[in-house]
């Protein structure tokens, strides 16, 4: 049996993907709270992934690029001292259907294939309703509510009329957000989108690149964080229902901590009780919607 431990600390992060490990680095450097991060899987990174190929050759796996909207992102790389290049893509894009490949034209200059018409006409459409969800408030825009209650696979199909196109645009989405359409909100993948801009996703979203990797990047604030990050770990139960501690169990250990230094606010916390459906490194939601159904693949870091 393995050996665990119990922790206190002021700010448990739960998952060591670049969101987790951004809001890790930036409690590190505050120095004000302690911080503890727990990691379900044996290694840093989530959906983004340096892969040595058996020839030597470094790839990435998952998260590659980044475009000028993504701010956030590229004044961190800055930060960690990893280094920006510039990344568009050269040669050709094409792309498979039914065993068939395409050449991807978009836009089309030539004159294109009923697929590619009938998907620039979903893109436009998508296009037009990505600019209705304000980025401060998607919850104000016009049939905000429907648009929620409807999955980006149901958009697809009602929006496409033949099975390439379909096939198509539901890859293009599910290599955006690394998952399976008809598990997103249509409202959220808007707003998604809307917040990054139309224009950085068709023209400029793939402007940057980091040297050795984008996983570089949670692997320098990993390096930094050091023992305060736990591999192997997956959170499988969350307990909020005592007023003044919230403890997480993994299984390396358990981990615990006051909600908030005042206890007046300590109300505002909502109180649950968590199971996770995670028990297993092969089970985590990274494994199910991750580099199993998806690879984009590119090389030269
Ligand atoms: C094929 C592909 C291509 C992509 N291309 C790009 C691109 O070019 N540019 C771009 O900007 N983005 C791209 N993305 C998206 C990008 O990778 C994600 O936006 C980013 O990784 C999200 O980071 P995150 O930390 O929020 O989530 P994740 O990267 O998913 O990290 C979540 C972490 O939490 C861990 N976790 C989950 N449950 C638990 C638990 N119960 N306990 C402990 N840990 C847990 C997971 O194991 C994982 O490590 C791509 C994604 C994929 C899949």
């Amino acid at each position: 049996m393995s050996k665990t431990a119990a922790l206190s600390v002021d700010v448990l992060v739960l998952g060591a993907g670049p969101s987790g490990l951004s809001a890790a680095w930036d409690i590190l450097k505050d120095r004000r709270h302690s911080v503890h991060v727990v990691e379900a899987s044996e290694r840093v990174g989530g959906r983004t992934f340096n892969h040595t190929l058996p020839s030597g050759i470094l790839i990435e796996r998952g998260g590659t690029w980044a475009g000028p909207t993504q701010t956030a992102l590229l004044a961190l790389a800055k930060d960690l001292g990893v280094a920006i290049k510039s990344g568009k893509p050269e040669g050709k894009t094409f792309y498979g259907f039914g065993g068939r490949w395409n050449k991807v034209e978009f836009p089309s200059e030539i004159a294109p294939i009923e697929a590619q018409r009938d998907f620039e006409r979903a893109m436009a459409t998508f296009e037009a309703l990505c600019r209705t969800v304000p980025t401060n408030a998607p919850w104000t825009a016009p049939a905000a509510k429907t648009l929620d209650a409807m999955s980006v696979g149901d958009w697809i199909r009602a929006n496409t009329h033949l099975d390439e196109s379909r096939a198509w645009l539901t890859g293009c989405i599910r290599k955006l957000q690394g998952g399976d359409p008809d598990k997103v909100s249509l409202l959220w993948m808007l707003h998604f989108i809307q917040s990054a801009s139309f224009e950085d996703l068709l023209d400029t979203a793939e402007d940057y690149r980091f040297v050795g990797g984008a996983q570089s990047i949670s692997l320098n604030i990993a390096n930094r964080l050091g023992d305060r990050l736990w591999l192997n770990a997956p959170a499988t139960r969350i307990d909020q229902t005592a007023r003044d501690w919230i403890a997480i169990e993994t299984p390396r250990g358990s981990s615990g901590g006051a909600p908030n230094d005042r206890g007046d606010d300590a109300g505002l916390v909502a109180r649950h009780r968590f199971r996770a459906g995670v028990t297993s490194r092969s089970s985590t939601p990274n494994h199910r919607v991750g580099h199993h159904e998806l690879d984009q693949v590119s090389r030269d870091l």
